[in-house]
């Protein structure tokens, strides 16, 4: 944390007080947005834009579902020639959705689609430039000359969107960064923004700025990094361009609405945004309504309880520091954060119903095995277990019941506030003490932070949750209280698809900033029912009607700290959304590599559909699954290719060949 944080500046309008970071208004067809418009929701094609009736009737579907934008993938000159005849089927059919022309590397199209559609994105990072993964080092004079070359080629499509209305997103991704901006200002936030700014600095010597930006990336704490960063580095240069908020390669089912919902939730939370695509690797009608369940939230979140404003920010929002806690019975410190399971209300009879939350009880060895998902505390409330809880999982009462333990090593209390200041009777080891932001007063500061045996459980009632938890932790930061916090959210009358977006934003948020050394849903009123849009056939349930709700919740927040990269307990998959360029069964085949691959804890792999994006987006994958041509896959292990155009009947095993040669493999189960 910071020693002088007085100079920090803030990237939204509070941190306290919700509202929308104010932004220009940019024309998009008959759909303006940003400035008081409200926050607009889009997605992208995934047939090929050579296939005019296949790509109309996905873009209906996908309007049908929500989507009041369409991208399509433009790669070369006959696709952007194509737009025409799509966007003249979808008026004969009345769709005037505004669509938007994806371009990487191909400036020729990009000048002929800015004539056809209503917007034009571009990649900064290959528009004018090739990857070739080189590292450069440029004298200044060398570096404007390169700037001079991008301008050539940039300053006509430039005059296009000006004579036809065009608006254009100047899209940066984190994975596909180009040598010169790698080499100055390394793989960073500030290198995706000044990536974006060469760009925005040529239009507007033009006098062009119907522009919209983007910062994606697939690790949602360097993507929030990075728009946080574009809006400083927005002020300093007197810009104010609206901003279309994204986590790309998020993947799909549970894993990629998590992480989506982490990174957007997470500057929804603080006002930012004015449009949202959420990439999943499904078919692109399922998008919409995630996005629309995540900006939903936000209709009336400025009727919220006041929280006390910040004057002063004790930690760096631009980078990820962990707030500095002493550990108390393996929780904070240098402990990764830990999941407590809320069994309170959950009927427990037998050593089985904890298999639920990864705990298997062998009765023939009388011994416990555990899974990478078991949580590390259950908190039964005023229950025992009927049997001695497996060493290793902490049990937390309510501080009653606690106290009547006979054996009270069996377990830890938890106390209300006013409960611990009274109490004579805590535990030698670890007290855990509930507590909100209205609580922390003169004297409990003095009484926890004197207390090495006091872990927080962090909650709130504020409709502005997030907000008010981090306002508790820049509290702590001023008073210098350094106990472990367990972040804690109980959530009413949701179903498990809002549950799993929420808890994402929510908690998630916290942990990107460093704050949190545990997780703890606790859910009321569970719904089965699908959310607010039951019309939309659009909607995916992604949980089994069969699952209970505990053992969804525990995924839940496993998925949370993994997505955050806080503790990583499962393969990670980066996987692209796939669009036009293709050139496999992206579904199929995730689903194919996750089943072979998904007990290798802490493995990253990437899954692209095309080698022109692929390997310059996979980010910080450690093997690469990449479509180099039909029917061919290359492989890649980081950045570098070891093999190429290799059958893709044999490509998954080829994939575990070279996982095992680097000692990187285990056998399943
Ligand atoms: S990597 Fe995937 S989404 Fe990106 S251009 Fe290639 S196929 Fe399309």
């Amino acid at each position: 944390m910071l020693d002088n944080f007085k100079d920090i500046k803030t990237y939204c309008n509070s941190l306290t007080r919700y509202s929308r970071y104010k932004t220009r208004e940019v024309n998009i067809g008959d759909i303006p947005m940003g400035g008081n418009n409200p926050i607009r929701i889009q997605s992208m094609t995934t047939t090929n834009t050579m296939d005019t009736i296949a790509t109309v009737e996905q873009t209906i579907r996908m309007v049908e579902s929500g989507c009041e934008y369409v991208r399509i993938t433009a790669p070369s000159k006959l696709e952007a020639q194509n737009l025409a005849e799509i966007k003249k089927e979808l008026h004969k059919r009345g769709c005037k959705v505004p669509l938007i022309a994806d371009i990487h590397f191909t400036p020729n199209a990009a000048e002929i689609a800015a004539r056809i559609v209503e917007k034009v994105r571009v990649n900064p990072g290959n528009y004018a430039d090739k990857k070739k993964f080189q590292s450069i080092e440029y004298t200044d004079t060398e570096y404007n000359a390169e700037i001079d070359r991008i301008r050539e080629k940039f300053v006509p499509l430039v005059k296009v969107c000006k004579e036809y209305g065009t608006a254009m997103r100047i899209g940066t991704n984190h994975g596909s960064l180009s040598d010169r901006i790698m080499s100055r200002y390394g793989d960073t936030p500030l290198g995706m923004v000044e990536s974006a700014l060469e760009f925005v600095r040529i239009c507007e010597d033009l006098n062009y700025y119907n522009i919209v930006l983007s910062m994606k990336a697939s690790n949602p704490q360097i993507m929030v990094q990075a728009y946080r960063v574009l809006i400083e580095k927005m002020e300093e240069e007197e810009m104010n361009y609206p901003l279309h908020i994204g986590v790309t390669e998020a993947g799909g089912g549970e894993d990629g609405r998590i992480k989506s919902a982490l990174g957007i939730g997470a500057l929804l939370e603080d006002g930012i945004g004015d449009t949202v695509r959420v990439s999943l690797t499904e078919d692109p009608e399922f998008e919409a309504p995630v996005a629309i369940q995540l900006v939903d939230r936000y209709k009336y979140r400025s009727e919220h309880k006041p929280i006390k404003p910040v004057e002063e920010i004790p930690y760096d929002p631009f980078n990820y520091t962990k707030r500095h806690t002493y550990e108390i019975s393996g929780i904070g410190g240098s402990n990764v954060p830990r999941v407590v399971a809320d069994l309170s209300e959950q009927e427990i009879k037998s050593a089985d119903d904890l298999s639920l939350i990864g705990y298997y009880y062998n009765p023939t060895t009388d011994k416990w095995s555990l899974n990478d998902s078991a949580p590390d505390m259950i908190f039964l409330g005023n229950k025992e277990l009927p049997f001695d809880c497996p060493s290793g999982l902490k049990a937390i009462y309510d501080f009653d019941f606690w106290k009547q333990l006979q054996d009270k090593s069996k377990g830890y209390p938890l106390y209300k506030t006013n409960e611990y200041s009274n109490s004579e009777s805590n535990s030698d080891i670890l007290n855990l003490v509930s507590i909100n932001l209205g609580n922390l007063n003169k004297n409990l500061i003095e009484q926890i932070k004197n207390d090495k045996t006091v872990v927080l459980v962090l909650e709130t009632n504020n409709l502005h949750g997030m907000p008010e938890q981090r306002r508790a932790f820049i509290e702590m930061l001023i008073q210098k209280i350094e106990n472990p916090v367990i972040l804690k959210r109980t959530y009413t009358d949701v179903t498990i698809d809002e549950l799993r977006l929420y808890s994402s934003t929510d908690l998630g948020g916290l942990l990107i900033d460093g704050f949190g050394d545990g997780v703890w849903i606790n859910v009321k009123n569970i719904q089965i029912t699908q959310p607010q849009n039951k019309d939309n056939v659009y909607v995916k349930n992604y949980t089994k009607s069969t699952e209970k709700n505990e053992k969804v919740i525990n995924r839940i927040l496993f998925g949370i700290l993994q997505a955050a990269r806080v503790r990583i307990s499962k393969t990670e998959y980066i996987a692209c959304p796939s669009c036009g360029r293709t050139l496999f069964d992206l579904q199929e085949t995730t689903e194919l590599i996750r089943k072979r691959t998904e007990h290798l804890k802490g493995v990253k792999i990437a899954i692209m559909g095309c080698i022109v994006n692929g390997p310059g987006e996979m980010a910080d994958a450690d093997y690469g699954y990449v479509g180099s041509g039909i029917g061919k896959i290359s492989l890649y292990r980081g950045k570098n290719i070891v093999k190429r155009n290799i059958k893709s009947e044999n490509a998954v095993d080829s994939l575990i060949e070279l996982i095992k040669e680097d000692d990187s493999w285990i056998e399943p189960g």
